[in-house]
C-alpha cells in the first residue's frame, strides 16, 4: 500500500457535497473574480484569526510581497528572518528590494532563536519577519519585546499555521500583519493558488486591497502602479466550505501526532516537542533521524510519501549567492536540513496506514544501522 504525505482526495471525500456546492455557487452566479464569495471568506477568516481584515490575494507568497510593499518597505531596508523556511519568505523580501538578514533557529522549535534577533538588528531593519514553521508558532512574546524596542513591525508568515494558537491567541493576531497561504496542501488550503493578508491595521488593509488589484480606486481610475494579484472567487468559496472544519481537522492531526510520538517513542527519532502554551497545527509531521538520506530512501521504496522541509537552507540557495554566506553561517539550520524528515500527516491518516509508517522507519533504522 502506498501512503502518500498529504491526501487531499481523502479530504474531499469528507465534505464533497459542501465543496461542490460551493463550486456549482460559484458558476451560478458567474462572480469569478473578487464579489462576493471573496468578501464572504475575508470577513470570515478575519473573525477566525481575531483580527480586523483578511484581504485576499493570490498566494502565499503575494501576501508576503504586498504586506511588505504596503508598509513600504523597499531598497535599503532590511528584515530579519530565519533561513530555515520555503524559500518565498525571503524571496518575498528580496522582491521588494529589501534585504533578507537571516538569524539562525531554535533546535527545538526549528523556528528563529530570539535570543539571537537583537545582534542582526542595524539601523536598516525595518521588519521582523517570524515564520511558524510547520505549524509551530514562533517565540512571538519575545520577538514583539523586541520589536517594541527597536520601533520595528513585525510580519507573520504564517502559511503553516492556519488555526494554531500562542498563549491563547490564533496565528495571524500575533504581530501587526501576517500572511497566509491556501496553497492546496496547507492546512487551510483552496484548489489552486490563493492567500490572504490579516492585519488589525486599517490602513495597511486597504494599501494590500488597492495593490492586489492594479491600485485601483474606483473601477475606472488606478491611484498608484499596483498588481494583479486578486483571489478568485472560486477558490474563496472552496475556502468558505472548508473553514469551519479547520479546527476538526487541526484536532485530528494533533491526534495523529501523539499517536506518531507513542509509536516513535523507543527508537533513535527524534519526535517534535509540543510546547506548553501553544496549540501547534502540524503542517508538516517532522523528526529527526541518523543518515536520513538512506531512511529517506528506504521509505520511498517501501512506499510511504516522506519529504523534506527544507533540505537547503535560505542562504545557501543558488539564488541567494550574492548574500556571500557561506556554509557554517547558521549551524543549527544547516544541521536541520540534514538531519529532518516529513512523515505522512493528515487529519483522515488511519492507525493502520500510521502503523506501515512507523514498520517502515523501523525496518529503514535497522537496516542503515547494520549498513
Ligand atoms: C507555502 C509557503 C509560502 C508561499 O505560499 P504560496 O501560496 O505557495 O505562494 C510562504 N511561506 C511559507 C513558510 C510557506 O510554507
Amino acid at each position: 500500500m502506498t501512503i502518500p504525505l498529504v491526501d487531499l482526495k481523502a479530504q474531499y471525500h469528507s465534505i464533497q457535497d459542501e465543496i461542490d456546492a460551493a463550486i456549482r455557487r460559484v458558476i451560478d452566479n458567474t462572480a469569478f473574480i473578487m464579489g462576493r464569495e471573496v468578501a464572504a471568506f475575508e470577513e470570515a477568516f478575519a473573525d477566525y484569526c481575531g483580527v480586523r481584515h483578511a484581504v485576499g490575494v493570490s498566494s502565499g507568497t503575494g501576501a508576503l510581497f504586498l504586506t511588505l510593499l504596503g508598509y513600504g518597505i523597499g531598497p535599503g531596508d532590511e528584515v530579519i528572518t530565519t533561513p530555515f523556511t520555503f524559500f518565498a519568505t525571503g524571496e518575498a523580501i528580496s522582491q521588494v528590494g529589501a534585504r533578507p538578514v537571516f538569524v539562525d533557529i531554535d533546535p527545538v522549535t526549528y523556528n528563529i532563536d530570539p535570543a539571537r534577533i537583537e545582534a542582526a538588528i542595524t539601523p536598516h531593519t525595518r521588519a521582523i519577519m517570524p515564520v511558524h514553521l510547520y505549524g509551530q508558532p514562533a517565540a512571538m512574546e519575545e520577538i514583539n519585546e523586541i520589536a517594541r524596542r527597536h520601533d520595528l513591525l513585525v510580519i507573520e508568515d504564517a502559511a503553516q499555521a492556519h488555526g494554531s494558537l500562542y498563549r491563547g491567541r490564533r496565528a495571524g493576531s500575533l504581530g501587526h500583519a501576517a500572511c497566509f497561504s491556501f496553497y492546496p496542501s496547507k492546512n487551510l488550503g483552496c484548489y489552486g493558488d490563493g492567500g490572504a493578508v490579516v492585519t488589525d491595521d486599517d490602513e495597511l488593509a486597504d494599501r494590500v486591497r488597492r495593490l492586489r488589484d492594479h491600485g485601483r480606486i474606483n473601477k475606472y481610475e488606478h491611484g498608484e502602479l499596483g498588481y494583479g494579484h486578486r483571489l478568485d472567487g472560486m477558490q474563496a468559496a472552496i475556502l468558505s466550505a472548508k473553514l469551519p472544519h479547520l479546527d476538526e481537522w487541526n484536532e485530528g492531526r494533533r491526534d495523529r501526532a501523539a499517536r506518531y510520538a507513542r509509536l516513535l517513542a523507543d527508537m533513535p527519532v527524534v519526535t517534535p516537542e509540543h510546547l506548553p502554551d501553544t496549540t501547534p497545527v502540524y503542517h508538516c509531521y517532522v523528526v529527526r533521524v541518523p543518515d536520513r538520506d538512506r531512511v529517506l530512501q528506504a521509505l520511498k521504496e517501501a512506499g510511504i510519501g516522506a519529504g523534506v522541509h527544507y533540505p537547503i537552507p535560505l542562504h545557501l540557495q543558488p539564488a541567494y549567492r550574492f548574500l556571500e554566506l557561506e556554509e557554517g553561517s547558521f549551524p543549527v539550520a544547516e544541521r536541520m536540513a540534514r538531519e529532518v524528515i516529513s512523515l505522512p500527516m493528515y487529519a483522515e491518516l488511519s492507525d493502520e496506514q500510521q502503523d506501515e509508517v512507523v514498520a517502515a522507519i523501523q525496518a529503514a533504522l535497522e537496516q542503515t544501522a547494520v549498513a
